[in-house]
């Protein structure tokens, strides 16, 4: 199917692409890398009367340096961040979801922001960000303000942006030194994951200091393994030290049932990966 009809606006300033939402209201959509906007538009599952293109927005792009965290533009693609020496040297674990985030030619248009509003429980940035507490930096009408990733996620594809905010960068603090692993059980390569998990751990000698870990579609928003997480520091980064914890990591989820799997299956697989992840961030896979 072709979308139904709408009218078009590229600005080229976070500020007119503002002032355009706040005039277009609910008849407007923000465009990013429509790499999930297109499909809904061509199955005419929303049809907005306004789609506004935040592609010539150029200071939405790239990633910076900002002292203790990355400053990561939502317009930056998954390619360039997954490939930005920045966010490999300081918040690895994002490099290692993007490896497993859909396919070259999507990964060359989706964004980082695009994906994070878009807020898919299954989507891959999701656990990440919440793993290594990012602050989202919304922008509307009333100025800027800032959003901690566990408060960004209300519910399945939605998030704390109201109808006339965009989201124009996500700061990421820094993990230097710290081990990272995405593990992504798939049906289907290149897709969306029927569980995954992120994590990254923080080693002092053969013990687990700290560990961060997120997971993906074990509920309606991206969701951290806590109890998983105080379970492993001061374990060896042994399978022993690390299966116990592991088998945590679902507590407190509550994942779906659908054709993939059910609640159960996904609470198996949340305790698979997690010992998988943990392990293969602790260097010992
Ligand atoms: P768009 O499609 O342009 O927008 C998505 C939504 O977010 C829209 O509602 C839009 O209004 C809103 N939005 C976008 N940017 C902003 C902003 N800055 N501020 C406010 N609202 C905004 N994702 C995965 O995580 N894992 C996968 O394995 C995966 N596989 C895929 C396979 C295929 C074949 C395809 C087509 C997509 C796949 N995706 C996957 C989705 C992909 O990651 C998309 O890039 C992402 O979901 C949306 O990013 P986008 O920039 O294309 O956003």
């Amino acid at each position: 199917m072709i979308p139904a009809a709408f009218e078009y606006v590229a600005p080229t300033s976070v500020e007119e692409a503002v002032a355009a939402l706040a005039e277009h209201g609910d008849d407007a959509k923000i465009i990013a890398g429509g790499q999930s906007l297109l499909p809904v538009l061509r199955m005419r599952l929303n049809a907005p009367e306004w789609v506004i293109d935040l592609g010539r927005i150029d200071s939405l792009r790239g990633v910076r340096d900002a002292g203790d965290h990355l400053v990561i533009g939502a317009m930056t693609t998954h390619h360039d961040v997954g490939q930005d020496p920045l966010v490999h040297e300081h918040a690895l674990l994002i490099s290692k979801a993007i490896t497993h985030l859909a396919d070259a030619q999507v990964r060359h248009r989706g964004t980082f922001g695009g994906a994070l509003a878009h807020a898919d429980p299954a989507g891959d940035l999701g656990a990440p960000a919440r793993a290594l507490g990012a602050t989202f930096v919304v922008q509307g009408p009333g100025g800027t303000r800032e959003v901690a990733a566990e408060d960004f996620f209300v519910d399945l594809f939605e998030t704390a942006l109201s109808d006339d905010e965009i989201l124009t960068a996500v700061k990421v603090p820094k993990y230097d030194g710290w081990g990272a692993s995405y593990e992504k059980f798939v049906r289907i390569a290149h897709q969306w994951p029927i569980v995954a998990v992120a994590a990254t751990v923080r080693l002092d000698g053969d013990t687990i200091a700290e560990a961060r870990i997120g997971l993906t579609n074990m509920g309606s928003t991206p969701l951290r393994a806590e109890a998983a997480e105080q379970a492993l520091v001061g374990q060896p980064a042994t399978e022993e030290g690390v299966a116990a914890a592991a088998a945590l990591a679902a507590e407190g989820t509550n994942p779906p049932s659908d054709l993939n799997g059910d609640a159960d299956y996904r609470r198996h697989l949340a305790t698979v990966l997690t010992r998988r992840a943990v392990l293969a961030a602790a260097g010992r896979s």
